[in-house]
């Protein structure tokens, strides 16, 4: 957060605004009493000035009115022992003026002779003669005192007549210095309450600012996510409501966040563990989260996903843009298969959108549906290679039976051989039939095995026996069956329809002269079977396949021998279902040998003797 500059802060500005505020009152306050002061200090001065001029004049016009020969010098010093008789410390000096001008005293010993007698050149003096008013007056400075002086004239009037005037010089710079005086010891007591207001302006402002700069602390520390601290709450006035308030606001937040927490753990926690992908992008299409699945579904790590934009990242930009999958309501079907491993993902789609109908992103669910496809492709297979199984011989006894209807029923040398092919084809057609309803009752696990205690070795060599009385083949049989007991627990008949299937097909593709060889090993907790011949053997990619069903490696031959493809696919069932495992290994030219296991515990010799 960025710090408040000095001028900025509320702390300084209150500080100013106060000490602004408190110093125009000041400047108000000592303006007008300073000049009150001046004004009253003036007045009084003049009206102490004029009281005693009052006087003089009184005692001057008595003087100036007395009966006297024209040129009887004793008016001058009549005149200049009334001026002499008044002195005072505030008036410099008092002149005597007659109404032509003329100066006739003056109460200064040394101008009484060089001024009586000259006429007044002051301008005031005569405006007071003519106008018979006393003059405003005049302040000036003065050399002699150095200092202002204030001078007035007042006319001497005989009634209505003028009759002279007084000049009158008085000392004022005593009351200036007296008002500086005052104005010094103000501007003083100014500076001093202003400091004081501003000591005080820093507390009081620091009243405000301390909890709101506490505030803003608490508010930078929420922000990183400390909302241990509290803000302290000073006192019960708008600014500790504002901090309770705060501080509640804080406990609000605390626990909104906690459960935020929660909610996303929680969510964490269940993406983590869908088995469905999801992945969610921001508003420009470009991947925010992925959960594991997702990332296991795709084969990517996260940092090759987050920020790729996801119709690159399904790889579905050539087909789709980001605009088509919002407006997509349909899943739709993404091929990830590589050569070795299928991969089929369906995609769903669904918009995350604000009230106001912004769209947010996009949230991508993808549904692992490899398995129901591949069910779905072998359950297509089957129907078809069924289709096909039972066509094949319906179709060759249509044809005979239709020769048959069309008249060949009376020819007796064709009519027996047709009837035959149809019989087999039959019989092909219902052992086709039974061996499906075998894997379909194996399919829904409506069979029970009917267990039983049997020796191996002798179950073995019985159906070995049966086969070698009766078979035509010029093939011989070698054995490697331990001569002692082998118990297993098996259903004797199930697994002599598995032997005669694989021995079957030993002898089918045996060649004249060929040896098929049978040999039992006991494992730890097993016992191995294997039937070996040397026929033409099975290419090496399809030798795991002929366990499927229908598969037949050579499809025209197999038919032929009437097989039905079905044969390996049941003894697979069979011997899963014993808790066995069944397997071929083959060379091509050389042979092909299918072995199965067992389970067999060893039990010692004593353990059946009791
Ligand atoms: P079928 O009824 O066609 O014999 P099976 O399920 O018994 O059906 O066998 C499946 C296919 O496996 C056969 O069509 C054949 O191609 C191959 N096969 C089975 N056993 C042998 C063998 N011993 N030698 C060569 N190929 C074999």
């Amino acid at each position: 957060m960025r710090k408040v500059g000095f001028f900025n802060s509320i702390h300084v500005k209150f500080v100013l605004i106060y000490v602004m505020l408190i110093l125009l009152a000041l400047q108000i306050i000592g303006l007008n009493f300073s000049r009150g002061l001046e004004q009253t200090l003036k007045k009084n001065f003049t009206t102490s000035i004029e009281d005693r001029i009052n006087l003089v004049e009184f005692s001057v016009r008595e003087e100036m009115l007395k009966e006297r020969p024209s040129d009887d010098p004793s008016l001058e010093s009549s005149l200049r022992t009334v001026l002499t008789g008044f002195s005072s410390a505030d008036i410099n000096e008092v002149l005597v003026i007659d109404s032509k001008y003329r100066i006739l005293a003056s109460s200064v010993l040394d101008h009484q002779k060089t001024l009586v007698g000259r006429k007044s050149t002051e301008d005031i003096v005569k405006r007071a003669i003519i106008s018979e008013t006393p003059s405003p007056q005049v302040i000036k400075y003065s050399k002699k005192t150095d200092g202002r002086v204030l001078i007035r004239a007042f006319p001497i009037m005989n009634g209505s007549e003028v009759i002279g005037a007084l000049y009158v010089e008085s000392n004022i710079e005593k009351v200036f210095t007296q008002i500086d005086q005052i104005n010094r010891i103000l501007a003083g007591s100014a500076a001093v309450s202003l400091t004081i207001t501003i000591i005080i302006g820093i507390f009081i402002a620091q009243t405000f600012t301390r909890p709101i700069s506490d505030m803003r602390r608490q508010a930078q520390a929420m922000a990183k996510g400390n909302f241990s601290r509290k803000v302290r709450v000073y006192g019960n006035d708008e600014m500790g409501q504002l901090a309770i308030a705060f501080n509640h606001l804080t406990n609000q937040l605390l626990e909104s966040q906690s459960t935020t927490e929660a909610e996303r753990r929680k969510l964490a926690s269940v993406l983590e563990n869908m088995t469905d992908g999801v992945i969610s992008t921001d508003r420009k299409g470009r991947v925010s989260l992925i959960n594991d699945s997702a990332l296991n579904m795709l084969g990517m790590t996260s940092d090759l996903v987050l920020n790729r934009p996801i119709t690159n990242l399904l790889g579905i930009e050539k087909e789709y843009s980001f605009e088509d999958l919002i407006e997509m309501r349909e899943s739709i079907p993404l091929d990830f298969s590589t050569e070795t491993e299928p991969s089929i993902l369906r995609a769903t789609f669904s918009v995350t959108q604000r009230e106001t109908g912004f769209v947010n992103g996009l949230i991508i669910v993808l549904h692992d549906n490899t398995e129901q496809e591949k069910i779905d492709m072998e359950r297509r297979e089957f129907v078809s290679n069924v289709s096909h199984e039972l066509r094949t011989p319906l179709t060759t006894m249509r044809s005979y039976l239709e020769a048959l209807a069309d008249g060949a029923w009376k020819n007796e040398d064709i009519a027996p051989a047709f009837l035959n092919v149809t019989q087999t084809e039959t019989e092909r057609m219902i052992r086709l039939v039974n061996d499906l309803l075998k894997l379909s009752r194996m399919d829904s696990n409506e069979y029970e095995l009917n267990t039983e205690w049997v020796d191996f070795s002798t179950f073995f060599n019985s159906i070995i026996d049966r086969f070698e009385f009766s078979k035509s083949e010029d093939v011989s049989f070698r054995r490697i069956i331990p001569p002692e007991d082998l118990f297993v627990e098996i259903d004797t008949d199930k697994l002599t329809q598995v032997i005669d299937n694989i021995i079957s097909n030993a002898l089918k593709y045996s060649p004249d002269g060929g040896i098929v060889r049978f040999h039992v090993a006991v494992l730890e907790d097993s016992i191995r079977v294997s039937i070996s011949d040397e026929g033409l053997g099975i290419p090496p990619s399809n030798v795991n396949r002929i366990f499927d069903r229908f598969y037949r490696a050579d499809k025209a031959r197999s038919r032929a021998m009437g097989g039905t493809g079905l044969g390996l696919a049941i003894a697979k069932e069979m011997i899963n279902a014993h808790g066995g495992r069944i397997w071929a290994h083959s060379v091509e030219g050389e042979g092909t040998t299918i072995l199965f296991t067992l389970p067999y515990e060893q039990h010692d010799e004593g353990e059946w003797d009791v």
